[in-house]
């Protein structure tokens, strides 16, 4: 671990963090739309006060404001929607499900129109006991097990995206000896890989996932050998948490070159562009609007194929992080605060909380940025640059890498972190062995589990050495 700072190569203070007039203020566009403070400075989420969340259900918590998820999903689904119809196509959007995936959440995304995407047979099986139409479910992933293309060549599942030449041969195999016909795409690796505000566009990416580019035609030739396999399209997904068209419209670009060279050896009804829109997570981050995504890129699309003369093919896209990432955001309660001088001029609070890296794993993995508030009460103090730090083994464990707090915070207080709908969840673990927290859907001012919270005997429940009768 590195002696200075726990995060190296980063400032003390990020450059884009300014010290805000109001320490108690909501910024807009991170938070849930109806997350508000009430009479007593408390925070509200679709109408229920995380004072009454934290008496009902402790901390560390995560709070999914229902409606949001469900308006989020209507409003992605409607602006690809509009942009395809402006091009006489249509656009199916699957959710991402591996951004946060429970029974609850794909009823409310199918609810609102949208398929599925699923990796493994974990999720499949999350999918399924939601009553998901199979045939609206894709099955991703650059290494599926023989059991899981069996069980999804057996469900009828609605397309497999394959990664590789081995798999191909694999699941022709298995659709063959059940005498079925599997609909698949083709993952290419267009070499347009965008991470935020830039993009990186180059002949060959150095990844794992999909075929590339040159190597793309002799799959889907072998494909159409295949009288167990249905070509349905290329896909190409190329990052998460992307700002701006640039980078699809890049890969865009690409894929339908490909696209129009093998019209010439049948039918291809789909393209699949996959997701990686992104969102804000602090006041910096200024995601471009979701109609104005949906249009830029569906624009370019229908540009490279007039280019070519051939017709618009339907689209698909694959959010994840954009439908539910701002519905979401995690309680926690502050145990300890210490101010820890860093340089001769600088002292940071260090506020430390009943969660972290097992329950938010992105700062530790991605170096990703939060943002967080008092949530339990508002504060006339001034705002104190502060770090908010999790309860783990690890000087990693952050929330919260750079925010200012009321410099009177205290034990007892409650922090929020919004924008934690996404990759917070699906990312979990039970490093110190520390339980899971619940997962809370609020909405119309009443709140419910729709995951339940680990406890202790879950832990030992796996442990082969706790016997049944200590767990009782
Ligand atoms: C993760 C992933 C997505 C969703 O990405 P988001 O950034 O959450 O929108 C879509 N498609 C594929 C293939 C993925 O792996």
């Amino acid at each position: 671990m590195p002696l200075v700072s726990a995060v190296p190569d980063r400032p003390l203070v990020p450059d884009w963090l300014a010290a805000p007039k109001d320490a108690n203020a909501l910024a807009a566009g991170v938070w849930p739309a109806s997350a508000h403070r009430d009479d007593q400075g408390v925070l509200e989420v679709a109408g229920v006060s995380v004072a009454q969340l934290r008496d009902t259900y402790g901390t560390p918590l995560y709070v999914i404001d229902e409606d949001a998820v469900r308006a989020r999903a209507r409003e992605v689904r409607r602006a690809f929607d509009a942009a395809a119809a402006r091009h006489g196509t249509r656009a199916r959007v699957y959710y991402a499900g591996k951004a946060f995936l429970s029974t609850e959440v794909v009823r409310w995304v199918t609810g609102e129109g949208l398929a599925v995407d699923v990796a493994t047979a974990g999720e499949l099986a999350v999918a399924l006991a939601a009553g998901a139409d199979p045939a609206r479910i894709g099955l991703h992933g650059n290494n599926k097990s023989v059991a899981e293309l069996t069980q999804a060549v057996e469900i009828g599942i609605g397309s497999v995206v394959l990664d590789s030449p081995i798999e191909l041969e694999r699941l022709a195999a298995i659709a063959e000896r059940r005498g079925a016909v599997q609909s698949v795409s083709v993952r290419v690796n267009s070499g347009v890989h965008a991470e935020t505000h830039d993009f990186l566009a180059t002949a060959h990416e150095d990844q794992k996932f999909g075929f590339a580019l040159t190597d793309a035609a002799a799959a889907v030739a072998r494909i159409r050998e295949l009288p167990s396999l249905r070509f349905v399209g290329l896909h190409c997904h190329i990052g998460s948490q992307i700002f701006g068209t640039a980078g699809f419209e890049e890969s865009a670009g690409r894929l339908v070159e490909l696209h129009a060279e093998l019209l010439a050896g049948g039918e291809i009804p789909v393209l699949n562009l996959g997701g990686g829109f992104g969102i804000a997570y602090t006041s910096a981050d200024t995601p471009t609007p979701i109609e104005q995504l949906a249009d830029g890129i569906v624009d370019a699309v229908a540009r490279e194929c007039d280019v070519r003369g051939i017709p618009m093919p339907n689209l698909a896209f694959e959010p994840g992080r954009t439908i539910i990432g701002r519905a979401g955001i995690t309680l926690y309660e502050v145990g300890t605060v210490k101010p820890v001088q860093v340089s001769d001029d600088l002292t940071r609070l260090y506020v430390s909380v009943d969660g972290g890296m097992s329950d938010n794993a992105r700062p530790a993995l991605y170096g990703a940025q939060y943002s967080a508030r008092v949530v339990s009460r508002t504060s006339s103090a001034e705002p104190a640059l502060a770090r908010v730090v999790g309860r783990h083994c690890e000087s990693g464990d952050i929330v919260v890498d750079a925010e200012y707090l009321p410099a009177d915070i205290t034990p007892g207080d409650l922090v929020g972190v919004p924008a934690t709908g996404a990759y917070c969840y699906s990312l979990a673990s039970n490093y110190n062995f520390v339980p899971r927290p619940p997962v809370i859907a609020v909405r119309g001012g009443a709140a419910r589990v729709i995951v339940r919270g680990e406890t202790i005997d879950d832990l030992l429940a796996r442990d082969a050495g706790v016997s049944t009768e200590e767990l009782a």
